[in-house]
């Protein structure tokens, strides 16, 4: 029989790495709160229509890396790529967008076909960040300057933030034909993808990766010079704020996102670190993405970060093992089972988070005691029959040299409570 596998860019997180995530996403969660955002959770399969509407027919997403498939009553449906989307349908669908402003975070895993490697699978994780209703520069500045708090918390800091403007939709259309006038007077020097970018969405072959563009890529118009004066304002705002708060950027005028929803404000934070695969995080302003799908116009701003690639970068040599157990308990001799468990329940009733774990499966002392120095924890907990008798138990420190020590149930919440470490 052919042994079985995951599926090819898509990972086990093992035990020893998820304290690591729960870290990460700890700090992450603690800081959205404290700038009053709230989770939401969302579906991971949605209608691939939501995909296709929101992200754009002519994105790499939509054209080549969804895993979208028919179910059994032949509806096409797609595992998320992404989060925007489907908080954007579920916004609208519960009237959360009506004269009030939101702001969500969701977490989670996402999907998208593409070629396995270093800082990218095929099942990865994001934090995602959004805020409706709120139009203003200062938003936009809230989301960076958030993000920029994560990165410190993490101590996390070679990464730096680029920004740009892709302008209003009607000062992108007007830069959108200079572009095709550009690119179509250099045709010859265009790949085969920035060929099908020029009749669709020639925006995105400033985004080209291939390294033989980027002289051509250099030389055409940018955005910047094209912004109306409602977009340049809004970008000159965010741009003070930023300064104020004291938070560097980079304006990078060729920064156009995968995503064909984004207008005005787009950044990205990148980390030279981890190779090709370099941005941890990616977002900007999103104002038409709700009215796109039959609601009131409503203005949003969010971002995602690759928590992949941020425990990559994280140095979290002092992530405290928290997780392991504290106490185990070695049960010597049928009898003791019932009671052991049952003392173990009485300990967790009385000690706030005190973690046991109780040896089960039987054995020799001998063998017990070796998965109890296994495990991590402090004390081993010894009930055997003459414990049980005399209603003691016996304590070895598992962790140092204090000889072994026998003393009453009714002592015992007394002294683990004064003699437990966190
Ligand atoms: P890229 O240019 O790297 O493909 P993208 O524009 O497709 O990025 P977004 O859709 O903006 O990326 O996603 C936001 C973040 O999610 C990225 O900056 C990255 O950290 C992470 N991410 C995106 N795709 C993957 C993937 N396939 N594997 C791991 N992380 C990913
Ligand atoms: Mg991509």
């Amino acid at each position: 029989m052919a042994k079985l596998q995951a599926i090819r860019g898509m990972h086990d997180i093992l035990m020893q790495d998820t304290p690591y995530w729960q870290y990460v996403e700890d700090i992450i969660k603690n800081i959205l709160s404290q700038y009053g955002y709230q989770e939401i959770r969302i579906p991971i399969v949605e209608k691939t229509e939501l995909f296709a509407r929101s992200i754009g027919d002519e994105t790499d997403i939509v054209s080549k890396e969804m895993y979208s498939f028919d179910d059994r009553n032949k509806t096409n449906i797609t595992l998320r790529p992404e989060g925007t989307a489907g908080c954007v349908r579920a916004g609208i669908e519960h009237g959360l967008f009506h004269n009030q402003t939101q702001r969500l975070w969701y977490i989670g895993p996402m999907f998208r076909h593409e070629r396995p490697q270093k800082g990218r699978q095929r099942q990865f994780h994001q934090i995602g960040v959004e805020a409706f209703g709120l139009k203003g520069p200062d938003i936009d500045a809230e989301l960076i300057i958030l993000c920029a708090r994560i990165w410190k918390a993490l101590k996390i800091n070679n990464v730096r933030l680029e920004i740009n403007s892709l302008g209003t939709s009607k000062s992108r259309s007007v830069y959108r034909k200079k572009l095709i006038d550009y690119f179509s007077a250099n045709k010859d020097q265009l790949d085969d993808d920035s060929l099908v970018r020029l009749e669709q969405n020639p925006l995105r072959i400033l985004d080209s990766k291939n390294p033989d563009m980027q002289s051509l890529i250099n030389a055409a118009p940018t955005m910047s010079d094209h912004l109306d004066s409602e977009s340049a304002d809004h970008f000159t705002e965010l741009k003070e704020i930023l300064d104020t708060i004291g938070i560097d950027y980079d304006v990078n005028a060729r920064l156009v996102r995968g995503l064909d929803y984004y207008g005005k404000t787009v950044f990205e934070w990148i980390t030279e670190d981890l190779g090709a695969q370099g941005t941890i995080c990616a977002g900007g302003r999103n104002d038409t993405l709700v009215e796109q799908h039959g609601a009131p116009p409503t203005p949003a701003v969010g971002f995602a970060i690759g928590l992949e690639r941020l425990l990559e970068l994280g140095d979290f040599d002092t992530v405290p093992g928290n997780h392991l157990p504290q106490i185990y308990m070695i049960l010597e001799g049928e009898k003791t089972i019932e009671h052991g468990l049952k003392l173990a329940e009485k300990l967790r009733d009385q000690i706030k988070d005190i973690r046991i774990m109780t040896h089960c499966g039987g054995g020799s002392l001998k063998n017990q005691f070796k998965k109890a120095d296994k495990s991590g924890a402090q004390f081993a907990l010894v009930l055997g029959e003459d414990e049980l008798e005399q209603e003691t138990v016996s304590i070895k420190f598992l962790r140092s040299d204090k000889p072994q020590t026998t003393i009453p149930w009714i002592e015992l919440t007394n002294f683990l409570s004064n003699n437990l470490s966190i």
